[in-house]
């Protein structure tokens, strides 16, 4: 769905849209969609400002991946509500850009006529994934020396502390 700042110059946009997995792309991000997106929400023009919009509304899906520790499937319900501030990138000066690249940006920008919709949920839901994608806090992994998943078996491998190798390979060099 295209946010037209034309139509907002008329009135709020408002969205109450369904997205079923695959029509918003997540390859690249190791996630998938595993539940209809649904987002819902308000998008206006800002008074006295120089374009900037102002989106909030709130999403909810359920995305899933590997989890980081035993490959087993990691599931992420989310559920959430965003306040959005998009400034057109013309407004910009090159000083400001610069600044922008730096990394303090905590204001969106726009580009043209307006913003997709699609764009700004896969944004947030990127934002919104944690960190470490793990099946539960606790689980266990698999074993780097047997490959056995420990959250099923109790394996008794001894797990060489990672140090090993290097006081190894200082060894060798002093010899
Ligand atoms: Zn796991
Ligand atoms: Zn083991």
């Amino acid at each position: 769905m295209f946010l037209s700042i034309k139509e907002m110059e008329v009135r709020k946009v408002r969205f109450d849209e369904t997205f079923p997995p695959g029509e918003i792309d997540f390859s690249g991000a190791e996630v998938r969609q595993a539940s209809p997106l649904h987002a819902e929400g308000v998008a206006e023009l800002l008074a006295n400002t120089e374009g900037e919009v102002r989106i909030k509304g709130r999403l909810r899906v359920n995305l899933e991946s590997e989890c980081d520790r035993c490959l087993a499937r990691a599931e992420f319900p989310l559920d959430s509500s965003f306040d959005l501030f998009y400034r057109p990138t013309e407004s910009l000066s090159a000083a400001e850009e610069l600044a922008i690249d730096e990394g303090e940006a905590e204001i969106g920008f726009y580009q043209g006529a307006g913003m997709e919709l699609e764009e700004i949920l896969r944004e947030q839901i990127l934002l919104l994934l944690p960190m470490q994608r793990v099946c539960s806090s606790d689980c266990k992994g698999i074993c780097p020396v047997c490959g056995k998943d420990r959250n099923e078996t109790v394996c008794h491998c001894r797990i060489e502390p990672v140090n090993d190798r290097w006081s190894a390979l200082r060894k060798i060099s002093q010899g």
